[in-house]
Formats: C-alpha cells, structure tokens, sequence
C-alpha cells in the first residue's frame, strides 16, 4: 500500500461503525497519471480511499476515518448521499469516454485483497458492495459492464443469482405484461439496494439499465423483460 494523500475530505471525522458500503468506481480519465492528479487537486473537490492501478498497485487518497468526496448525490437501501457511509475504491479505466478496455488480472487480484480486508474490518454485508452507477444510476455509468462482479461473488465480495446462463437467456426481450409483475420488480430491487424516488417515471429505465450493466451485461436496454426479473427474485432468495 503507498499513501498519496488527498485534500479532498470532510473536515469532520466519521466514526468506524458508519461504514456499511463500498462503492467500486472507475477513474474514466485519459491516464493514471491524469487520474491521480485530479483525484489529489483541491480544485477537483472529488477522491476516494483508494485508487488501485492497472498494475495491481494499491494507493490509499484518503483514511478510512475520513469522508472522502466520491459518491455524490446517491441512494442505497436507507442510506442516502452515501460518502459518510462508504469506501470508494476507483480503478485505473479510461472509461466509456476514452477507451474503455477490461480490467486487468493483477488489479482485479488487488481489488479482491483490499475488499476482503474492509469486509471483515467493517463487516459489511455483501449485498452493500456496489457500484457507482448502482447507486447513482440517473448520473453515473462506471464501473460498467466490464466489471466482473460474478467472479467477485464467487469470492464472498457483492452477491449474484443461482440461475442458470442458458434457461435465463430464453426469458430476454420477453415482455413483461402485467402490472402486478412491474411492481414486484421495483419491489425486489428495493429489498437489494436500489432506490427508486417515487415521483419521477424516467428514473425507473435508468435503474433497470443500472441493474442490467450490473446481472445482465449482454442486452443492457433499460427495459424490464422477464429475464430481469428472474434474476431479481432469485437474487434475493440468496440473500
Ligand atoms: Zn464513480
């Protein structure tokens, strides 16, 4: 681990036991160099605890005891603008605006480590480690469908369904008809997380394309289909 500290913090401390959340972003930005400037530049106003690079190379911005400027306005389960409640972790990624390529073994391998460690520290429950666009889905895009948060469950970090890739591609594009099917969907994706404000209509396909960039990156629409909500229903039986 190598410190690179960030100005970019609140002044008032946070007690450890506010931690329940981790938020994996990427940098999105033409470099690591770029990123690590921007991420420690007073001007920026943004951070994160950690920034792990494409080499595995772990540096920490900001202590854990301190609110680091990384989510933004944002929503998961009963927490709402999450920085005082999280950890954010940014990857080294050009991002979808310049470049975005996979993440690299040796950085994911890193990533795995640090999560482990924060996990047991916290004891942060698995279904409270998301992503940036999970959270903020009406802005935010990152870490995107690349990531690959089924490996990641396969080792306790975030969870993932039980069904099967075959059976459930049968249900993609079906239509969802009915209301009642609707409403137990949104109902699902709130006992996971995810936050739908009941006064605006647009937010719903953000989400649902939220959703998809993160259980179902081969058709990411933002339209409810039936294979959506399978895996939603078993998502949660596994919780
Ligand atoms: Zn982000």
């Amino acid at each position: 681990m190598h410190n690179y500290l960030s100005p970019n913090y609140s002044r008032q401390k946070r007690s450890i036991n506010s931690i329940k959340i981790i938020v994996i972003h990427y940098t999105g930005m033409q470099s690591e160099r770029v990123s690590m400037i921007r991420l420690c530049n007073p001007k920026s106003k943004v951070s994160s605890h950690f920034l792990i690079n494409m080499n595995g190379k772990i540096y920490r911005l900001v202590e854990d005891n301190k609110i680091a400027w990384h989510a933004g306005k944002s929503c998961w389960g009963k927490y709402k603008n999450l920085n005082k409640n999280s950890i954010g972790i940014e990857l080294v990624n050009r991002g979808h605006r310049f470049g975005y390529t996979n993440f690299k073994k040796k950085q994911l391998s890193s990533l795995i480590k640090i999560c482990k460690k924060l996990i047991k520290k916290y004891n942060i429950k698995r279904k409270n480690i998301v992503g940036h666009s999970d959270i903020a889905p009406s802005r935010k895009i990152d870490p995107g469908e690349k990531f690959p948060w089924k490996e990641l469950a396969n080792k306790k970090i975030g969870i993932w369904h039980r069904c099967k890739p075959n059976l459930l591609k049968k249900f993609r594009k079906i239509k969802i008809n009915e209301k009642q099917e609707k409403i137990k969907f949104v109902k699902n994706l709130k006992n996971i997380g995810y936050c739908f404000p009941s006064n605006k209509n647009s937010f719903f396909a953000k989400t649902v394309k939220a959703f998809q960039r993160h259980y179902r990156k081969e058709l990411i629409n933002g339209i409810l289909d039936k294979e959506c909500s399978i895996i939603a229903r078993n998502l949660l039986k596994n919780l």
